[in-house]
């Protein structure tokens, strides 16, 4: 069994001895599950930052190769709010914390692995590897570094989107369109965006309309298109969305009026949840993930990433799988280094 420990945060401020970052929380407080601070070493072979799919199946790998492992994970993975996942065979419908716990279950019975719920703040390199700082003032090394710490989707600036973000208002018709097909739908995109939308969500549903958020920049040849699917385009300004817990039934335009619907796709902007492998030196692509080659070694040394933070197709099948390959590269690695030494 995995031990369990809440303390307060006054508790942690007295052990950890160092003043908190100002970064915020993310849990009411901090957690520790299985990393014990009065027994474990704060040395590692491998320090994994981020403990949801892929995070959890790089420690498995890495585990399981006799590989003293560390998982910092603060617990917000980027699909947290949607009820039920799709797309994933064996856990299709399943909640996502529910997939991630059994994960973590399974991951955490080798005793090669810990897991530290916290906020990796800062990384540095030293002469033997890494150094990762937490925000409870913790101070980790490890000889390689694994990024495993996902995406964060930046809300845009309307009232209601956030609460229905992954419940009615949908990043991707293949983990959530079925649920909603031939349903009423919008598609809150302009430009390019839009018409590709349009064109794939055409495929679940035709009782679409393409909200733009003010004026259109689709071409006149895409809007010709468009048209004639009898998809309509509305060019008014959006102020919310009216929803019951995350339910949208409609659009509020800035002029007051109304448009009644079922379910929204939208694909916001997104960042690094985690800065750390910028610190390091890691590059990104131009669409702002981080680069990294076909055994997701990022430019970077010793420092490996996986999951959506590396990959635009966002799935946990995906997350997961891109660490199978990295994993074996990773500890051979290792090992020859070690034999060769
Ligand atoms: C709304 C929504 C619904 C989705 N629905 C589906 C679906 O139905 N089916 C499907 O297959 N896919 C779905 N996805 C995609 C899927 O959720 C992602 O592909 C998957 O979660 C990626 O896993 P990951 O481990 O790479 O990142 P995440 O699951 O996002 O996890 C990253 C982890 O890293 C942690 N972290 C980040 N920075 C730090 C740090 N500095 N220190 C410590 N920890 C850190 C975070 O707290 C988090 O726990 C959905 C995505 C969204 C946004």
């Amino acid at each position: 069994m995995t031990e369990t420990k809440k303390i307060s945060r006054r508790e942690l401020i007295k052990q950890g001895g160092l003043a908190l970052s100002v970064l915020p929380l993310p849990f009411p407080l901090l957690t520790f599950s299985n990393f014990n601070e009065m027994t474990d070493n704060k040395i590692f072979d491998v320090i994994i930052v981020g403990g949801s799919y892929a995070g959890l199946s790089a420690a498995m790998a890495l585990g399981r190769a006799l590989r003293n492992v560390l998982i910092i994970d603060s617990g917000l993975p980027c699909n947290r709010q949607t009820p039920h996942s799709h797309n994933f065979i064996t856990q299709d419908g399943e909640k996502p914390s529910v997939i991630a716990e059994k994960a973590k279950r399974q991951v955490l019975k080798y005793d090669t692995v810990k897991f530290l719920t916290d906020l990796a703040v800062n990384g540095t390199k030293t002469d033997k590897g890494f150094e990762i700082s937490t925000q409870s003032g913790k101070l980790f090394s490890a000889k390689k570094l694994v990024f495993a710490t996902g995406l964060k989707d930046i809300m845009p600036n309307i009232k209601g989107f956030s609460e229905c973000w992954g419940i009615s208002v949908i990043h991707c018709p293949y983990c959530h369109g079925y649920e909603v097909k031939d349903q009423k739908t919008g598609i809150l995109a302009n430009g390019n965006s839009a018409f590709n939308l349009a064109q794939l969500i055409r495929n679940w549903t035709k009782d679409l309309t393409i909200f733009t958020n003010g004026k259109s920049e689709l071409t006149q040849d895409q809007t010709d298109k468009i048209k004639r699917h009898n998809i309509s385009i509305v060019e008014r300004k959006i102020t919310s969305l009216k929803h019951k817990n995350g339910v949208v039934e409609e659009i509020i335009f800035a002029d007051n009026s109304t448009f009644e619907l079922k379910a929204i796709y939208s694909r916001p902007a997104f960042e690094q949840h985690c800065k750390i492998p910028e610190l390091l030196g890691c590059e990104l692509t131009e669409q702002g993930l981080i680069k990294v080659d076909t055994f997701q070694k990022t430019t970077v040394d010793n420092i490996f990433a996986c999951g959506d933070n590396t990959n635009p197709f966002r799935a946990v099948s995906y997350a997961i799988s891109t660490w199978g390959i990295a994993g074996v590269v990773l500890n051979n690695a290792m090992t020859e280094e070690e034999f060769l030494k």
